[in-house]
C-alpha cells in the first residue's frame, strides 16, 4: 500500500501498486473506466478496462460514485494528459462504501457548507486549509522550543475574567456558576516564577454576539509570557515568531495556498521589521482614509479593515489610551494616559489577531487598577499574590491562531479558517 501522493514519484513507474482512497471524479468512456481517486496526500487518475479487471470488477468500476470508498492495485504508467502525469492501469478494484449521491456541491451557498461541514471537511480546498493550520500550529510550538520556552496548561472553567464580563460564558458547577475562560493568561503569569518563559496552546470562550469575519464564541488562543520582558521585547519575539511561521508555511503549503487562492507574492514580502505605529497616528490615518474616528474609540473590525486595507505588512499598534485595554496592561511611567501594550494588525483588510504588552508588577498600581474598574480584590487575590512574593516585570501576548490561519490563507471569514465553528447561531455539526 502506498499513498497517492509516492505513486506520482517517479520511482514507482512501471511497477505494481496498490491505493485506497476515495472517489473523487468517475466516468466512462466506451469500454473504458476512468476514476480519479483521492488521499490525504493528492488525487490520481486509474483506467479499468477487461480483461485486467474481470467482467464483474468493471462493471463496479465503470459505475462508481463520488466518495466512494475503495481500493485498487495496478500497474503505475506515465500519462501526459493525466493530472499529475501519472495513470494507473487497474488490475483489481474492491469497493469497502458505494454512496448514493454525494450531497455537497460548492455552489450552495455559505449557509449550506456550514450545515455539511462534517462533509465539507473533506473537499480539497478544506483539506488545503487543514493542512496549512496544521503548519501554523506546529510551528508555533517549534519556535517557542526552539527558544527556550515550557509549554503549559491552564484551566478552561474559571472564576475570574480576564477581558470583562460582557463576553462571559456562565455555566453551573456545582450548585455554583464559573467561567469558561476568556484568556490563559493570568495563569501563565503564575508559572514565569518556575518557568520564566511559557506559552499554552488552549481554547479561549467569548460569549460575542457580533457576527464579523473574525469572531468565533470558541477559538484557539496561543499566548506566552515572559520573565524579565518589556514591550518592546515582546514585540521583537513576536515577529520573530511571525517571521518563522509564514517561512514553515511557504515551505510546506505552497499548492495548498494555491488551491485557496492566497496571492503567494504578497505573503513573501510579510517578514519583519513590521511598522510600529501608535494609536494617536493609527486614529489620524483613518481620518485621512474618510473615517470619523476620536481619541479614545475603539477601532472595531469595519475601522481595522479600511486602515490595513493600506498596509502591506502586519503592523504594531502601540501606546493605547488607559480606557481602552483591559485593567492589568502597565501604564507608561512616562505617559500615564496611555499602557505600554500592542495590537498586531495584519495587513490586507484583516486587523487585529495579536493583542500584548507589559503586565502591571507593582502591588499598588494593581490594586488601584482594579479599584478604577469596579473589580472584586477578593476574586483576583491569588493574582495579586504575584505583586506581593518576588514580583518582576514581566510581558505576554495572546494569538487567535484562527485568525492567524484565516490571514495566512487569505480566507474570506473566519468560519473557514476552523473545521467546526462556533458562532452564535452555530453549534452543528
Ligand atoms: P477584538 O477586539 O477583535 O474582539 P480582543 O481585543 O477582544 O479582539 P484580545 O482580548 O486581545 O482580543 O485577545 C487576544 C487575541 O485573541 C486577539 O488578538 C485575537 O487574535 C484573538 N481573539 C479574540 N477574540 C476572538 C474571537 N472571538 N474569535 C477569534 N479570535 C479571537
Ligand atoms: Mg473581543
Amino acid at each position: 500500500m502506498i499513498s497517492v501522493s509516492e505513486a506520482l514519484s517517479e520511482k514507482y513507474v512501471g511497477k505494481n501498486v496498490t491505493l485506497r482512497g476515495w472517489v473523487y471524479r468517475a466516468r466512462s468512456v466506451g469500454k473504458k473506466a476512468f476514476v480519479v481517486l483521492r488521499d490525504s496526500s493528492g488525487i490520481i487518475q486509474a483506467v479499468g478496462e477487461e480483461p485486467a479487471l474481470s467482467a464483474d470488477e468493471f462493471k463496479i468500476a465503470s459505475s462508481l460514485t463520488v466518495e466512494s470508498s475503495i481500493e485498487i492495485s495496478g500497474i503505475l504508467k506515465e500519462d501526459k494528459r493525466a493530472p499529475g502525469e501519472r495513470e494507473l492501469v487497474m488490475n483489481s478494484l474492491k469497493v469497502y462504501c458505494r454512496n448514493d449521491n454525494f450531497p455537497v456541491t460548492k455552489d450552495k451557498g455559505e449557509e449550506f457548507l456550514l450545515d455539511i461541514r462534517h462533509l465539507w471537511v473533506r473537499s480539497r480546498e478544506f483539506t488545503s486549509v487543514l493542512k496549512i493550520r496544521n503548519t501554523v500550529f506546529k510551528s508555533f510550538n517549534d519556535y517557542f522550543y526552539s527558544q527556550g520556552y515550557y509549554q503549559v496548561q491552564a484551566p478552561m472553567m474559571v472564576s475570574t475574567a480576564t477581558e470583562g464580563g460582557s463576553t462571559l460564558f456562565k455555566v453551573p458547577f456545582f450548585g455554583q456558576e464559573v467561567n469558561l475562560t476568556q484568556s490563559s493568561q493570568f495563569y501563565l503569569e503564575t508559572m514565569i516564577f518556575s518557568l520564566e518563559k511559557v506559552f499554552t496552546i488552549a481554547p479561549s470562550f467569548r460569549a460575542e454576539k457580533s457576527r464579523t469575519w473574525r469572531h468565533l464564541t470558541e477559538y484557539w488562543h496561543a499566548e506566552g509570557e515572559v520573565a524579565w520582558y518589556g514591550n518592546e521585547d515582546m514585540m521583537k519575539e513576536e515577529e520573530k515568531m511571525m517571521d518563522y511561521i509564514i517561512s514553515e508555511v511557504l515551505k510546506h503549503n505552497v499548492e495548498d495556498l494555491e488551491r485557496v487562492g492566497r496571492d503567494i507574492n504578497k505573503l513573501k514580502n510579510m517578514n519583519s521589521p513590521f511598522l510600529r505605529i501608535p494609536y494617536r497616528r493609527i486614529i489620524e490615518i483613518g481620518n485621512e482614509l474618510g473615517l470619523k474616528l476620536e481619541y479614545g474609540m475603539d477601532l472595531g473590525a469595519d475601522e481595522e479593515r479600511t486602515i490595513t486595507n493600506h498596509f502591506d505588512k502586519p503592523v504594531f499598534v502601540t501606546d493605547f489610551p488607559v480606557s481602552l485595554k483591559s485593567f492589568y496592561h502597565r501604564p507608561d511611567p512616562d505617559h500615564p494616559e496611555t499602557v505600554l501594550c500592542h495590537d498586531l494588525l495584519a495587513p490586507e483588510g484583516y486587523g487585529e489577531i495579536i493583542g500584548g504588552g507589559e503586565r502591571i508588577w507593582e502591588l499598588d498600581v494593581l490594586k488601584q487598577k482594579l479599584k478604577d474598574f469596579g473589580m472584586p480584590e477578593d476574586d483576583y487575590y491569588w493574582y495579586l499574590d504575584l505583586r506581593k512574593y518576588g514580583s518582576i516585570p514581566h510581558s505576554g501576548f495572546g494569538l487567535g491562531l484562527d485568525r492567524l490561519v484565516t490571514w495566512i490563507a487569505g480566507l474570506k471569514t473566519i468560519r473557514d479558517s476552523i473545521p467546526f465553528p462556533r458562532t452564535i447561531r452555530r453549534t452543528k455539526p
